[in-house]
């Protein structure tokens, strides 16, 4: 996502301590009792972007908690200026690089996992980077429930297939999956931001969920 840096982002993210949670890996283990306050299951987008997923899917789920995660302080400084007036108690962000995932969440904290649009990183040199490659879901795997899922969308065709091969070789079990979301779109679907902008050039999405469970 190319933005103008916002300055002083890292200091305006301080603005909202109730909603940005600076020191995530105390909460490791404890964001259910600690931060908030019940059991009901924790949800988690990574690279949340200017949050427009995760603040309408806080708004229709409040029976469910939701974390989003986003490396880049200007890009979090966003969707907390649209978050600011919601006062939703079942949403915290936090600004940490999902490399360092495993730092924050405990054994089966995490109920799904959300990936919206991940960068695709195109060049094979760059796999690793990509959010659903293997390093990757071997730190979902970590944090998730037995039965946990992870949902995945994406615009670019390259990106999708990837990732069906590296869920496939990990094991994982497919509960979903569309190659036109759009069409047809079921009632269920929550747009992001990038989703809204892809619709709009009547791009094709792709999606899939996936489950740490195993194949059937
Ligand atoms: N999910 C949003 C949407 O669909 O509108 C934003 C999509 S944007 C293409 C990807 C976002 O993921 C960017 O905001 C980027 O900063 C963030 N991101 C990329 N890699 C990340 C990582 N390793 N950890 C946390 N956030 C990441």
């Amino acid at each position: 996502m190319r933005l103008r840096n916002i300055p002083y982002a890292y200091q305006k993210l301080t603005e909202f301590p109730d909603v940005v949670i600076q020191n995530p890996i105390d909460f490791k283990g404890l964001w259910a009792e600690k931060i908030f306050g019940n059991k009901n299951g924790i949800h988690v987008e990574i690279g949340a972007g200017r949050g427009k997923f995760i603040i309408n899917s806080a708004m229709q789920n409040p029976g469910l908690n939701f974390i989003g995660i986003e490396k880049f302080d200007s890009v979090l400084v966003r969707a907390l200026k649209k978050n600011v007036d919601k006062k939703l108690t079942n949403l915290r962000f936090i600004k940490i690089d999902a490399q360092k995932i495993n730092d924050c969440f405990a054994k089966n904290e995490i109920e799904k996992i959300y990936l919206n649009f991940s960068d695709p990183w195109s060049k094979t040199v760059y796999e690793k980077r990509r959010l659903t490659s293997r390093i990757f879901l071997e730190k979902y795997k970590k944090i998730l429930a037995g039965n946990g899922i992870l949902q995945f969308k994406t615009d670019n065709v390259g990106l999708f297939e990837f990732s069906v091969k590296e869920f496939n070789n990990f094991g994982l079990r497919i509960d979903e999956i569309r190659l036109d979301l759009h069409n047809s779109e079921p009632s269920w679907n929550i747009r992001s931001e990038y989703e809204e902008k892809f619709a709009e050039s009547e791009k094709k999405i792709f999606f899939i969920i996936v489950n740490f469970g195993g194949k059937k």
